[in-house]
């Protein structure tokens, strides 16, 4: 795989990326504001075009556009900071829309998988409300199960409690760790450092469009080795 570019203009927002999350791996990107790690993210299913270099997902290159960049996306599941719920889809209509239209499968099908999944992130009871009716952590968990429903093969995470509630922050970080005990694959970016130090088996640190350390996460934490790490961690712990 070749390493990846991207600018904004003259911004070098992701310089000479080279990331490789291993099947069942969990990886938590950590780093100030700005430093791309919301891009490295839209990166990877092409929500952002790339200037240069290879992403892969599953061992098959993601094509730049067209169909087949549809099938492969359907492959990666996101959740964003801001829920991104259909406002006007109920919260079961909102978890089987995807494998209905995208995956073909059976409205019958759909809801039983639907429903199953909603039980297993706690929300099953709210299913026939709109997402405004629920709480912002309910309605992560909806987002979490809604991207689960398409099966995909990774699930990218991009501040998924930074817009919550404390007190809802860790009913979401819950379902989190469920997951990735469970084998999914994750690339995580977050400030949970809890989360890191719980469910992560390596953490990347970015700055400045770079990744600077990339190290399990106890050695990140005991012993980062970079002064941007170092000055990073101490604004935050
Ligand atoms: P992070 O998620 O780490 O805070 P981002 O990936 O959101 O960082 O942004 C990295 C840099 O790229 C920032 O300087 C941001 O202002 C810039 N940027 C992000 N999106 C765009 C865009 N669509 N056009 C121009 N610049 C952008
Ligand atoms: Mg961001």
């Amino acid at each position: 795989m070749a390493a990846v570019d991207k600018h904004f203009g003259d911004l070098h927002v992701l310089r000479d990326i080279n990331l490789d999350v291993e099947s069942g791996q969990v990886v938590v990107v950590l780093g100030p504001s700005g430093s791309g790690k919301s891009t490295l993210c839209r990166t990877i299913n092409r929500l952002e075009p790339i200037d240069s270099g290879t992403i892969q997902v599953d061992g098959t290159d993601l094509p730049a556009e067209g169909k087949a960049l549809a099938g492969l996306r359907a492959d990666v599941g996101m959740v964003f900071q801001s829920f991104n719920l259909f406002a006007h889809k109920t919260i079961l209509e909102n978890v089987t829309l995807g494998p209905i239209k995208v995956r073909k499968d059976s409205k019958a099908d759909a809801e039983k998988n639907g429903l199953a999944l909603l039980e297993r992130v706690g929300i099953a009871n709210q299913k026939d409300k709109y997402p405004a009716q629920l709480s912002g952590g309910q309605q992560q968990r909806a987002a979490i199960a809604r991207a689960l429903a398409m099966k995909p093969k990774v699930m990218l995470f991009d501040e998924p409690t930074s817009a919550l509630d404390p007190e809802m922050v860790n009913e979401v970080l819950d379902v989190m760790t469920t997951l990735a005990k469970e084998g999914m694959t994750m690339l995580v970016v977050t400030h949970e450092m809890g989360f890191a130090r719980r469910a992560a088996h390596r953490v990347v640190f970015m700055s400045d469009g770079e990744i600077v350390e990339d190290a399990k996460p106890e050695e990140f934490f005991s012993n980062p080795t970079s002064d941007r790490a170092k000055d990073f961690l101490g604004k935050i712990l």
